[in-house]
């Protein structure tokens, strides 16, 4: 039986590239939990990135933004159609996925590094070092150097020139994104690794005694350890099950969530998540897609994977729409279908069943529809 309070407002963008083909595949999942889910969705879709562009002349309108703003979460597919490679920085397609997160003032990157069982070998660490790997990355992602000021370079008396970016933190930046961490740690191992650059940085100083604060006031159930964040890059390849939640900052979990992203082995199985901050209603604007670009070079060929898409709508489905029994079930059928055999070509290994985009889509449903045993 359907139940009012469970329906969703979610608006969809699916962008360029390969962003309509993935995102196809979560149509068909959301059509399927209708019909077999108490839960129902008010689905808007509309156009970012090279798709905005080729109708309405911009990466994305105002309107967009307001409907995301409207919106209980938003799925994104990808942009960065190259055959807009001549125009203006400030014109594209990328500018839409930019100015999303800035209008909705989302600061929390969530990036998840699982490995699938069916998957451990896809990897370039051995077997044994990434066995069970389950690791939450959060990063500040509006704030540290790449916004800092002063910023830009400048000539010198001598006429040689100086590069400058700063590095920048507040007390509530980072009080707010380490609420994020603790909070998912708490549904998770309950475990916090707070990383940064103390030794050398005052701003990483102050991360550390600000995180260090908010787990004592607020978080003290939470196990809170510290790392160095040229120590955590070791560890993450020396024995990376060791952490449960990471928590950093921008330039830190820029480059430590791509590093944790190839422990998985491919780009197109990876979701994400970005949230803002909790409003008044209680709602927090949220933006899902998954890590990879629009894979210029495999558009239109009906290849690509559309796990990375189908994972990060389940993201949605646990953290922003509080489903988390529909997020398991897309979990444990995509998990299922790999177990199977099932590969699309940027994981196709000997032995498997090679497929598409869309018969990867049908495997899954399929799936779906045993385990919940419908
Ligand atoms: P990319 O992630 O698009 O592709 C890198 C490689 O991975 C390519 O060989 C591609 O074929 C492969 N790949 C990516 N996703 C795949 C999938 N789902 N299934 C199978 N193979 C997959 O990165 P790129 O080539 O550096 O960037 C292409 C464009 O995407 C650029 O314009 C870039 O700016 C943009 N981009 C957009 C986003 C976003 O929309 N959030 C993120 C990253 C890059």
């Amino acid at each position: 039986m359907r139940n009012k309070k469970d329906s969703f407002k979610i608006l969809i963008l699916p962008g360029d590239g390969i962003g309509p083909e993935v995102v196809q595949q979560v149509t068909r999942l959301i059509e399927w939990l209708e019909q077999n889910r108490p839960i129902s969705f008010h689905v808007t879709y509309d156009l970012v990135g090279g798709a905005s562009l080729a109708e309405h002349g911009v990466p994305i309108r105002d309107e967009v933004i307001k409907k995301a703003w409207e919106s209980d979460a938003v799925l994104f597919g990808s942009v960065g159609d190259p055959c807009w490679a001549h125009v203006g920085f400030d014109k594209r397609p990328e500018v839409a996925i930019l100015a999303l997160r800035h209008e909705l003032g989302l600061f929390a990157n969530l990036r998840p590094a699982k490995i699938f069982d069916a998957l451990t070998d896809a990897s370039t660490l051995k077997p044994e070092v990434i066995r069970g790997l389950d690791i939450m990355i959060v990063r500040e992602s509006v704030g540290g150097i790449y916004f800092g000021d002063p910023r830009g370079i400048e000539v010198l008396p001598d006429g040689s020139k100086k590069g400058i970016n700063t590095e920048i933190y507040t007390t509530s930046e980072i009080e707010r994104v380490a609420r994020v961490a603790f909070t998912l740690a708490r549904k998770r191992c309950n475990r916090v690794c707070s990383v940064e650059k103390s030794n050398v940085m005052e701003s990483g100083l102050l991360w550390k005694e600000v995180v260090t604060n908010i787990h004592q006031q607020e978080f003290p159930d939470v196990t809170l350890s510290h790392m160095l964040a040229d120590n955590c890059a070791m560890q993450l390849v020396r024995n990376p099950c060791q952490f449960d939640v990471l928590v950093t900052g921008n330039l830190f979990g820029d480059l430590l969530s791509d590093l944790a992203s190839m422990l998985t082995g491919s780009l197109g199985l990876l979701p994400s998540a970005t949230l803002g901050e909790t409003r008044s209603d209680g709602k927090c604007a949220a933006l899902y897609e998954p890590i990879h670009g629009s894979a210029p070079d495999i558009a239109g060929k009906g290849i690509a994977n559309p796990i990375g898409q189908i994972l990060s709508f389940a993201m949605m489905l646990r953290y922003s729409l509080h489903r988390e029994e529909e997020a398991l079930l897309i979990e444990s059928a995509v998990s299922h279908v790999l177990a199977d055999g099932f590969r699309t070509a940027d994981i196709m290994s000997e032995g498997m069943k090679c497929v598409g985009t869309a018969a990867m889509g049908d495997a899954i449903i399929s799936k779906l529809a045993q385990l919940a045993k419908v």
